[in-house]
């Protein structure tokens, strides 16, 4: 055995081959709800329509249904019990219990708790059955929408029939997204007065958009199939809060925002996921004094599923981001809207023509380079360019008493209004403030031909004590659960992170026999990934890794300019079928991946966490180097400067951390169920002969390690 725990050479030859397993199987603000009843199962596009009771009565007056210790977490759980009873493919699940007992006692005791649940704990059942039996109204937030789909069509369901067989119960849950997803209808009735379309397909999505806004009572775009991901139409229409005009629209009443609010308001249980839970929680904090902000209700308890993703998007929302595009789309809107109430006068057209000829200008100056990059000289570019930026606060400030100048205007104009008058501050913010705990940064994306899309970043650099202050502090109980969360068994690094003091604490047994079903091979004699010869060398490995699996692989890159590298390396040279990121939508690729056989995919990030390919079809998982984030990306950069400027050591405090977290995420790809078998291969041998790699080895599952191509031969019997 080596000191990271790899077998030696000897050892590995003298161990016995391991046969695969696998192959063998109340009221409305009060964050409380009397009483612990469910029902909820309904078709894909009913989501909260039809999760509410049809009497919509508040959970505070509904019937008495299962009282809390009708059934004790043990009852449900164990063998002999209700799931056994009622799960088809039931197991005993010792974590499973485990974590139900610590979400029930966080619950109780009103703490918070982080549990790294593993694949395979059936974590979802054992956060929500002590839900349920809480009484108390929760938020659940996940980080993706297969998540949140699972926990609403499946898991709430399959537990109300557990529970609640004769179907007294009844729990009023609430599937609310992105306002995004949601058709604004004013924005519609707008277009229909004076529509701009352009093109056929357009006029087509506009016809079935109008048509289908008669009939549908989520105005949620999912119910549209047809409708293309990335339709421009429905950007112009859909009911981001920028162009909201709250109580004062003359569509407040039927508006499918509101009624999301008013199903949330009477919700026990309310699935969201992370962006949806930060934009909600950066409004509440923005409008402190406006307790009627945001559309979230006040909870007894929020369960962050996937929590791993909290940091990244928190700092999301709680930054600030002005672009070029933003301050087109305010022009724009303007426009519209005037020339549809005849009000566009010559002076307010003057005013949006300068604002538009001047924030190109501005933009046009900002420092060049394609990506994100930092932007830390802000005072030499104002003491060059300071005229430029006033000037585009100039434009602003002069739209805005245009706006405010008008006659008799209609509701809408106070908005853009207020949405000029936030991009004069923001701007502001961005370019002259100083605060210590912010980095400043630009994005430039291609948006086009010739055209690019230029972001004018600030992110916080530290998140945790924003997250103290507004979430931690004031929540009664949070629980952060994810299969990546411990770094060594412990969660010093999360904790740190996201500001989380006082936790209860819980790493779950696995319910998987990693030392069996799959095996960790390290090649020790390729060079390291930073050297020219890596590409070569991993591109060799990886076709002799693809001939012993016979393809059913992963190849995961940290750049798209590696993984484009070595795909075109071995185009031509594999006998099996081979897909490339950006092809096709991602969807679209994993679908193709699970249908055709021998399949080997190509991927980047986006592919590492989130995707649940089941079965011999996927074998394999190949990661080209450790996945540290990028050094010189803005914020990596600055969170790295500001841990080493006050005494810490941000490789081990930050960096080595979070790539533990990613490579975690990355491996748990091929193992998703009991039946699951196959090689996880990390072609960076610095794992073994750096002192860092032990760190990534413990927080690894014990998976059956060798740096033996030998053994993975034999481990798939081709000998
Ligand atoms: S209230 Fe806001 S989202 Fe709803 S219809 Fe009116 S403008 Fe659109």
């Amino acid at each position: 055995m080596c000191e990271h725990g790899f077998p030696t050479r000897a050892a590995e030859r003298g161990s016995a081959l391991r046969t695969c397993p696998g192959k063998k199987a109340a009221a409305a603000r009060t964050g409380r709800r009397p009483v612990p009843h469910i029902s909820v199962s309904k078709p894909a596009v009913a989501y909260y329509r039809d999760s509410v009771a049809p009497t919509s009565q508040p959970a505070s007056t509904a019937v008495p249904g299962v009282k809390k210790h009708d059934v004790s977490l043990y009852q449900f759980f164990a063998p002999g019990g209700v799931l056994s009873r009622t799960h088809p493919a039931y197991e005993f699940r010792r974590g499973q219990l485990q974590m139900a007992q610590s979400v029930e006692q966080a619950l109780e005791e009103k703490r918070h708790l982080i549990v790294e649940a593993g694949t395979g704990t059936g974590k979802t059942l054992a956060y929500l059955v002590p839900v349920i039996r809480s009484g108390k109204r929760v938020i659940i937030s996940t980080g993706t929408k297969n998540l949140q789909e699972q926990l609403f069509h499946k898991d709430i369901p399959f537990l109300e029939q557990a529970l609640f067989p004769d179907g007294e119960g009844r729990l009023n849950v609430c599937y609310m997204k992105g306002r995004n997803n949601y058709l604004c209808r004013k924005k519609l009735y707008d277009l229909t007065g004076q529509p701009v379309l352009s093109g056929l397909e357009e006029i087509e999505h506009y016809r079935a958009i109008a048509a289908w806004e008669k009939m549908t009572q989520t105005g949620d775009r999912a119910e549209l199939a047809e409708l293309p991901e990335a339709s421009a139409l429905w950007h112009n229409i859909d009911a981001r809060s920028d162009a909201c005009l709250g109580q004062k629209c003359c569509s407040w009443d039927k508006c499918f925002i509101t009624e999301m609010h008013r199903r949330a308001m009477e919700s026990d249980i309310i699935i969201v996921n992370h962006h949806l839970f930060f934009a909600d929680l950066s409004i509440k904090q923005q409008a402190e004094y406006a307790p009627d902000a945001g559309i979230l209700p006040e909870v007894g308890a929020v369960i962050f599923d996937e929590a791993h993703e909290l940091e990244d998007v928190a700092g999301s929302y709680f930054g600030v981001s002005v672009s070029n595009g933003r301050v087109e789309e305010l022009c724009r809107d303007v426009e519209a809207s005037l020339q549809r109430n005849h009000l566009l006068s010559v002076s307010m057209s003057g005013a949006l023509k300068s604002l538009r000829e001047r924030s190109m200008f501005f933009f046009a100056l900002l420092p060049q380079g394609e990506g994100r990059f930092s932007f830390e000289n802000r005072r030499d570019f104002l003491e060059e360019n300071g005229d430029e930026f006033m000037a585009v606060q100039q434009s602003l400030a002069r739209l805005r008493s245009e706006l405010e100048n008008l006659p008799s205007k209609p509701e809408e104009v106070f908005n853009f209004a207020r949405r000029a008058q936030e991009l004069q501050v923001q701007f502001g913010f961005l370019m002259e403030s100083e605060d210590p705990n912010t980095v400043f940064w630009i994005e430039r994306r291609r948006g086009g031909r010739d055209k690019f899309n230029v972001y004018l970043q600030a992110t916080p650099i530290d998140v945790a004590p924003i997250l103290k202050t507004c979430l931690f502090d004031k929540l009664e109980c949070a629980v952060l659960t994810s299969a990546t969360l411990a770094v060594g068994g412990g969660f010093e690094y999360m904790r740190r992170r996201l500001g989380l003091e006082h936790t209860q604490e819980s790493v779950l047994p696995s319910h998987f026999d990693y030392e069996n079903q799959a095996l960790f091979y390290v090649p020790p004699d390729l060079p390291d990934p930073r050297t020219p010869q890596f590409a070569a060398k991993a591109a060799d490995r990886i076709r002799r890794l693809l001939e012993i699996t016979r393809g059913r692989a992963f190849v995961l890159f940290t750049s798209y300019a590696q993984m484009n590298d070595v795909y075109q390396r071995l185009l031509g040279e594999l006998d099996f079928p081979m897909l490339l990121q950006g092809d096709a939508p991602k969807s679209a690729l994993l679908e193709e991946f699970r249908l055709t056989p021998n399949a080997v995919l190509f991927a980047t990030s986006s592919f590492w966490q989130g995707v649940d390919v089941q079965g011999e079809q996927l074998s394999c998982v190949i990661i080209d180097r450790l996945p540290f984030a990028v050094p010189s990306d803005p914020v990596v950069a600055a969170r790295v400067k500001s841990i080493d400027a006050e005494g810490g050591n941000a490789f081990f405090q930050y960096q080595v951390p979070a790539a533990v977290i990613t490579l975690k995420q990355g491996f748990g790809r091929l193992i998703r169920s009991l039946h699951d078998r196959g090689l996880l291969a990390l072609l960076d041998n610095r794992i073994l002969k750096k002192a860092y790699g032990r760190v990534f080895v413990e927080s690894l599952p014990n998976y059956r390690k060798t740096t033996e191509i030998k053994v993975v031969e034999e481990f798939f019997g081709v000998v």
